[in-house]
């Protein structure tokens, strides 16, 4: 074969690669909002998408939290995201560049990454654990798995998938939020598909590998979840895994029909947990100010196409 007729269509697909990628033009960084060390930035991608990202300065450096969706079809009933739908998955590349704008854009020295932003990362699985694999290829970002973080809200299949695939440094969150079904089928919709029994059986053989350890999430609400018969609940519930648990206060909206638990209940709530012997910390309001808390990222202008398309659909 003449190499000359092997080597132009190679080079021309590589020329068109190369013009794809300079045309891949980074989304605009529509608005930024700083309140102390947190700093939360909206995305905007070529389809007028938007999403949000937000940088917290702590002792150990600073965290980036990433989207991996455009809304969230969970609905958990707590979280200002899940009141929008789930629009749409983010691509690796607009997971990825949210990294690069962090880093290169607003020169945020990023050391830790999680993915606790916009969306269920595991109901956008390939994608997430591909960004991932670009992040810490020692080639390229080169983050140690161990400063990267997955959090889910209770995806049982992903997390057996996860258990295979994953690094045993990179990090589980897993968000709970109630001990008991009855409570948390109505906080959280992805219980009724997967119950706590059939999530507590994927984290018992998560933890199967001696160097996996379990980020354990509940956010306190007022009157709902945040008595001590709960932390008790919550103590039994996570007997026999490797966690370390993090309360949230909850961060109280306007529209919202929850409200936070007060101070003195989440230091009772900690201490019981403390008791029982679990490693457990309250994480104080951080971003609380410009709603970049969990479970408050949303942005108006989504908000406001997701209500378009449901009244498109409804009158479809
Ligand atoms: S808390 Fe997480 S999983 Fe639940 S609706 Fe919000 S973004 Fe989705």
């Amino acid at each position: 074969m003449d190499p000359q007729a092997w080597a132009e269509p190679q080079a021309e697909a590589l020329v068109q690669e190369m013009i794809g990628l300079i045309d891949a033009r980074l989304p605009e960084v529509v608005s930024e909002h700083h309140e102390g060390e947190t700093v939360k930035f909206l995305l905007k991608f070529p389809d007028g998408m938007v999403v949000e990202a937000v940088l917290i300065s702590m002792q150990a450096g600073t965290t980036l939290c990433l989207s991996s969706q455009v809304g969230c079809k969970r609905g958990c009933a707590f979280c200002e995201t899940g009141r929008m739908g789930l629009l749409r998955s983010l691509s690796v590349e607009e997971i990825v560049v949210q990294v690069f704008v962090a880093r290169f854009v607003l020169k945020a020295p990023v050391r830790n990454i999680v993915f606790m932003g916009m969306g269920e990362p595991f109901d956008n699985y390939d994608n997430v654990m591909e960004a991932i694999a670009i992040l810490t290829d020692p080639g390229g970002w080169g983050f140690g798995p161990s400063r990267l973080t997955v959090s889910t809200s209770g995806c049982v299949d992903e997390i057996y998938r996860f258990t295979k695939d994953a690094d045993p440094a990179l990090n589980l969150a897993v968000s709970i939020h109630a001990p008991t079904n009855e409570l948390r089928n109505r906080l959280m919709p992805v219980n009724r598909k997967w119950d706590l029994t059939e999530l507590k059986k994927s984290l018992l053989e998560y933890c199967q590998h001696p160097r996996r350890e379990i980020l354990i999430e509940y956010v306190l609400l007022k009157g709902v979840n945040d008595g001590l018969e709960q932390a008790d609940g919550l103590a039994e519930y996570l007997e026999g895994l490797r966690v370390k648990i993090n309360l949230i206060p909850y961060n109280s909206q306007r529209r919202s029909r929850f409200e936070s638990s007060d101070e003195g209940t989440q230091e009772a709530f900690l201490q019981r947990l403390r008791e029982r012997g679990y490693q457990a910390l309250l994480r104080r309001h951080k971003g609380r100010g410009i709603m970049a808390a969990c479970g408050q990222l949303n942005t108006r202008e989504n908000s406001r196409s997701s209500i378009m398309r449901q009244t498109e659909c409804t009158q479809g």
